[in-house]
């Protein structure tokens, strides 16, 4: 059975304080939430120390937003999938929209980077999603098996036990705008049946995919009643304890 898992995507949002004091916030409340549910918190790299010590000992996990593509070196700036490892962290956001669309994250890139988290230790969280553009034009079904194929079919059956997929519509990511139950639930249904034709049906079955784009208290039900909706990958509403929390209290 795929496991429920809400995540928070905290962005560039909060100082060191200000990130310790909603993860403690976080853990206060995590005990309301049913043991089955997983929860993940994603913090700034600077953060993931500080936090680490929040969440020791409790069921909230902790990741990295991004990770490099490279294993070490003189790479100034980067952040490393052992550096990371070595926080506590033990998953990574990888492939998110902001990422792919500021600061040229290609499906090339992507491969390398989550080659390098699965091979520290690290689980993924792989974002995909096509833009607005897209989804007028029709094609949000072949960008979304397109994002897909490109990332995951580098990989094996094995691998996809420490890989989720975040489906998430760029034009419903912090615009308010959340995809319907159903446009979510087709997309998921779509990604589940790409993976059933590379890994086999078992594997896309116990693979957890997640929807991102706007989802809050209010509307998180109807979208985890869906089938194929696993859980959420979740924006501007982690930044409130309250908010994440009554998320992972909808399924
Ligand atoms: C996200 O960026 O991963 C996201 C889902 O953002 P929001 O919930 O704010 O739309």
């Amino acid at each position: 059975m795929r496991k429920k898992i809400v995540a928070g995507n905290w962005k560039m949002n909060t100082t060191v304080a200000e990130g310790v004091e909603l993860a403690k916030a976080v853990v206060a409340k995590s005990a309301e939430v049913p043991a089955g549910v997983g929860l993940i918190v994603a913090t700034p790299f600077t953060h993931l120390v500080s936090v680490a010590e929040v969440v020791k000992g409790s069921r909230v996990e902790l990741s990295a937003q991004n990770c490099a593509d490279k294993e070490k070196g003189a790479y100034t700036g980067e952040v490393s999938v052992n550096m990371i490892k070595s926080t506590g962290a033990t998953w990574t956001i990888l492939g998110h929209s902001e990422r792919r669309q500021y600061y040229g994250e290609t499906d090339e890139k992507l491969v390398e980077k989550t080659r390098l988290a699965l091979a520290a230790g690290l689980k993924v969280i792989l974002c995909v999603g096509e833009n607005l553009e897209e989804r007028e034009a029709g094609k949000h079904f072949e960008v979304v098996k397109n994002q897909t194929e490109a990332v995951l079919f580098n990989f094996t059956a094995e691998d996809m036990k420490n890989i989720v997929v975040a489906y998430e519509p760029v034009w419903a990511i912090g615009t308010g705008k959340t995809a319907t139950a159903d446009q979510a639930e087709e997309i998921h249904a779509c990604i589940r049946k790409v993976l059933a034709g590379k890994f086999g049906e078992q594997v896309a079955e116990d693979t957890t995919i997640l929807y991102g784009g706007s989802c809050k208290p209010s509307n998180a039900k109807e979208l985890f009643a869906q089938p194929d909706i696993d859980g959420g990958l979740i924006g501007g509403a982690a930044l409130k304890a309250d908010d994440f929390i009554g998320i992972a209290l909808s399924f």
